[in-house]
């Protein structure tokens, strides 16, 4: 019982910090975010409900600047002001940015929204658990192991899920009649913004695996569909 007792005690850690992040995150949702209302978008949008027999898709804005989308745990679905900008100046164009919210909408349908926030307080627990074990036999380097181990897990957790929801806002596209078009554009241009302003990497690819071998990954998905 003595020696469990650290590894409870991360676990217990763990789950406090899922809660409370759960809810930091859906508060900070709400206070800066807003519907958002673009009639062009909107027709886009609605093609997709169509195809997913849903009412409608609400897709709201979150007022910062860091060119991103993405799908809270509760299943909204976001695009940055930053984002939306690029958009309003014509750098994105409309069936681009449906393509960002097919893939958001794809991370929630596929629970992948619900399952991060868990992930990342499990990794926590995890992490401390580990470390406290390896400690004792690896005194000093025992830590950075299991923050290496931690890290390395969390990667191939979520670069599966950005192919799974690249493969089904993919889908999607092509159900809606948008195609998997756009979805390919945007990524070539996240890339040229990401060159031309070193630094300041849009988080959406942060985020996410290499756009090259995303591309790639949507084009045998296409060439599947064809000979279908
Ligand atoms: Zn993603």
């Amino acid at each position: 019982m003595f020696k469990l007792t650290p590894i409870l005690l991360a676990l217990l850690y763990g789950l406090v910090y899922y809660r409370f992040s759960a809810w930091r995150t859906a508060k900070e949702l709400d206070v800066k975010s807003t519907e958002l209302a673009d009639p062009r978008l909107k027709r886009l949008t609605d093609r997709m409900a169509a195809a997913l027999d849903l009412p409608r898709i609400r897709v709201n804005i979150y007022e910062i600047d860091p060119i991103n989308g993405l799908a809270a745990p509760d299943g909204r679905i976001f695009i940055t002001r930053g984002f939306y900008r690029k958009y309003q100046q014509g750098e994105v164009t409309a069936e681009e940015m449906a393509s960002v919210i097919a893939h958001e909408l794809g991370h929630v349908a596929l629970g992948h929204s619900r399952r991060r926030m868990i992930d990342f307080s499990g990794q926590n627990a995890l992490r401390t658990a580990l470390a406290m074990v390896l400690s004792r036999f690896l005194p000093g380097v025992g830590v950075m192991i299991a923050n290496g181990l931690a890290s390395l897990l969390a990667a191939r957790l979520s670069r599966s899920d950005e192919y799974e929801a690249d493969a089904y806002a993919a889908a999607l596209l092509v159900k809606a009649g948008v195609g998997v078009g756009p979805q390919k554009t945007l990524f070539g241009k996240l890339e040229e913004l990401t060159q031309s302003r070193s630094g300041a990497v849009p988080a959406w690819l942060m985020s996410h695996p290499k756009t090259a071998e995303r591309i790639k990954a949507l084009e045998a998905l296409e060439a599947r569909w064809e000979q279908a």
